[in-house]
């Protein structure tokens, strides 16, 4: 057998997907032509970039690494130490910040488990955490139950007493945070949230956390690209422990980060940035993922130029052209506008669900999320409705075009309303049957793919997208 001779069993290795696996070709080409063809408004979501996928899609995903840059269990990490030195050093570039005051751990597989590895590396079992309530906008990490079950691991396996939304403003009660504070002595305060669209008051959480010894802990995952933009209010200054994904409006690939103070920051002098190592690796996960971690840094490469600055503040000047738009129109934007890339419509005073519109906008090729709204009743159908403006800034989308966006909307709704009014009843079953006949929805979704294919796609060409009728 000469020396390029591949032995039969091996031969899958180096076919391409579309040779080795026509199935999952082809829905990863349709993945891409929904992308390509929709207006992507989920908040949580963005475009990430060609370099980064080029990375998430490397060899790197072949090496184990567990431990850190120097001392690892695996051998042959000599270029693995490298890529995470780098993501490391570019991740406290991205956020401004010196390595003798924070240092941060980039292993993290998400966001969850990002904020589950800071607080073990923080408090103990049963020890007591405080959190924006999930119904008030708060991520399921920050301490989620509910009255009758315990539903996030951070809620069972820490006390929780959530804090919440003034059901009158949608802004947060930090008057009553404070009261409940004092009564629970919460040995971590948690802010940053999933669906709120106001900047945080730091300094106003600081004292409360530092009135009972807490430390101060914000999940920016939503807005990490903006601060390290630094268009809204900046966390470093005063929190201990910040985490993030990495995948919203940072624009990188799937995965979590955690910076801590460290040295003569540290805010009890416990060795934090060592519990919060150890937490992550062995507490909380296995070997990191090397291809991930390689393209965090590409993206947070991206993230400290002065164009992402520019990206950032357009995604700023895009979400609150949304948000006016719609209130033109006469819709209800919870705390009455945005101060980031979030906007959050309350439907009840049109009587529709969120579910309802998600279901038609979805066969319009607009892809939003329900949301519940501060005095939502049940969790099951809330009342609103979460839009973004990231993904669509990252398809150079600027105001004139938010404003067909907020049209576009306003022409869901409208036939949301006229199904709803003919259904035999307000059940989202009844309301769905045929929904994907219905004319008025095909001619809006016919426009709506028109108009999302005019502007350019990050990440990949849609002209080479090959769709089944292309090969077959
Ligand atoms: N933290 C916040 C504030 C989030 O909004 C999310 C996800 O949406 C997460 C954490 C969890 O991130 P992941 O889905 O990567 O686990």
């Amino acid at each position: 057998m000469s020396a390029f001779q591949v032995d039969p069993w091996n031969k899958c290795l180096n076919t391409t997907l579309f040779e080795e696996d026509r199935e999952m070709f082809h829905l990863i080409e349709e993945e891409k032509f929904r992308q390509f063809s929709g207006l992507e408004l989920i908040a949580s979501e963005n475009f990430t970039s060609r370099a980064v996928m080029e990375a998430n899609g490397s060899c790197l995903t072949n090496k184990y690494s567990e431990g850190l840059p120097g001392a690892r269990y695996y051998g042959g990490n000599e270029i693995v130490d490298q890529v995470e030195e780098l993501c490391r050093g570019r991740a406290l570039q991205a956020f401004h910040l010196s390595p003798e005051r924070w240092g941060v751990n980039v292993q993290p597989y998400s966001g969850s488990t990002a904020n589950f590895a800071a607080f073990t590396g923080m408090i103990k079992p049963f020890d007591r955490i405080m959190g924006l309530d999930l119904p008030s906008g708060g991520h399921l990490t920050h301490g989620y139950q509910t009255a009758k079950k315990k539903i996030s691991s951070s809620s069972i396996y820490f006390q929780s007493m959530p804090y919440q939304v003034d059901c009158n403003t949608g802004l947060i009660d930090y008057d009553r945070l404070e009261e409940n504070a004092k009564l629970f002595r919460p040995q971590i305060l948690i802010c940053g949230a999933s669906a709120y669209p106001r900047d945080w008051d730091f300094q106003r959480l600081r004292s409360i956390a530092d009135q009972h010894g807490a430390y101060l802990m914000c999940d920016m995952a939503h807005i990490s690209g903006l601060v390290a933009a630094q268009v809204v209010n900046n966390p470093f200054e005063l929190c201990d422990v910040v985490t993030t994904t990495t995948h919203k409006t940072l624009r990188g690939p799937r995965a979590g980060l955690i910076f801590f103070r460290r040295g003569n920051e540290d805010p009890k002098h416990v060795d934090l940035e060592t519990r919060i190592n150890q937490a992550v690796f062995p507490s909380c996960q296995g070997g990191p993922h090397n291809h991930t971690i390689a393209a965090i840094a590409v993206a947070l490469k991206q993230v400290a130029t002065p164009e992402f600055k520019e990206y950032a503040m357009q995604v700023k000047k895009n979400s609150s052209t949304l948000s006016q738009e719609l209130q033109k129109l006469g819709y209800k934007i919870v705390t009455e506008g945005t101060e980031n890339h979030i906007v959050l419509w309350d439907l009840r005073p049109i009587k529709l669900t969120g579910s309802k519109l998600e279901k038609v906008c979805d066969l319009c090729s607009i892809t939003i999320n329900k949301n519940a709204v501060h005095g939502d009743v049940s969790a099951l159908s809330p009342g609103g409705v979460r839009l973004g403006a990231s993904s669509l800034t990252s398809r150079s989308l600027r105001e004139k075009d938010f404003v067909s966006v907020a049209a576009f909307l306003h022409r869901a709704v409208q036939i949301a309303l006229k199904v709803q009014e003919s259904a035999p009843s307000k059940l989202l079953k009844d309301f769905v049957k045929d929904l994907d006949k219905n004319n008025d929805i095909l001619d809006l979704k016919a426009e709506v793919q028109s108009y999302a294919r005019s502007f350019p796609m990050p990440g990949f060409d849609p002209s080479e997208i090959r769709r089944r009728n292309d090969y077959q």
